[in-house]
């Protein structure tokens, strides 16, 4: 699908009330293997970035709507997935100014933060729920089915051990827990789908 910039609006509308209500249960998770703030970071961070979404105006492209959440996620969430969550966005931004298909915008996100994070799958972070997401779209073209995969992805790293981000300090003991920001990547994709499809 090409998404214009009334989806993407609607993407980042959806994504802050999908966090602000998952937001406790996402400071949880991150407090079994990280720091405990996951969920504060990026309820501040999508806060910021719908205020910045909403002060562009109606003119904005999908593009721009994109690289104003991004630039306001990467100023406010802070910790690791701010600077990995707004690169994404931005990168997402510039493609679909570019393309303007969603395929090639999902890719471009995933590289990004493959390339910020140095991250592959099984090293129990956001990727882990990413990446399957991004393939499951260029393969079907199907949203539910995209979501679904992010959720499916998410719930893989409870098995995994931290290789990356704050976990990784824990070594086995990582091991047993959801990673935060693959929950929170689940939550995001999700949010596109409702976006998306409405
Ligand atoms: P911090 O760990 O700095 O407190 P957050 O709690 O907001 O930051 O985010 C933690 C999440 O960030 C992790 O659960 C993980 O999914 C993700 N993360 C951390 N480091 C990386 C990395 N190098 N690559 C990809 N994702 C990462
Ligand atoms: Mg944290
Ligand atoms: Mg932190």
């Amino acid at each position: 699908m090409r998404p214009d910039a009334e989806v993407c609006r609607a993407w980042v509308r959806e994504a802050a009330a999908r966090v602000a209500a998952d937001r406790d249960r996402l400071t949880q998770l991150d407090s079994a293997i990280g720091d405990g703030d996951h969920g504060h970071n990026l309820d501040r961070g999508m806060r910021a970035a719908l205020q910045a979404v909403e002060d562009l105006g109606e003119t904005a492209t999908a593009g721009e709507v994109l690289a104003a959440a991004g630039k306001a996620l990467i100023a406010k969430t802070g910790g690791a997935s701010g600077p990995l969550y707004g690169g994404a966005l931005r990168a997402m931004g510039r493609s679909l100014d570019e393309s303007g298909d969603l395929a090639a915008a999902l890719r471009a996100g995933c590289d990004a933060v493959r390339k910020l994070g140095g991250a592959a799958v099984g090293d129990k972070t956001m990727v882990d729920a990413l990446e399957p997401a991004v393939k499951a779209y260029e393969e079907t073209c199907d949203l539910e089915v995209t979501a679904d995969a992010a959720t499916t992805g998410a719930e893989s790293t409870m098995t995994l051990r931290a290789r990356k981000g704050r976990a990784s300090y824990l070594g086995e003991r990582s091991v047993g827990h959801l990673d935060p920001g693959a929950a929170s990547t689940a939550l995001l994709i999700r949010a596109l789908v409702t976006a998306a499809r409405d």
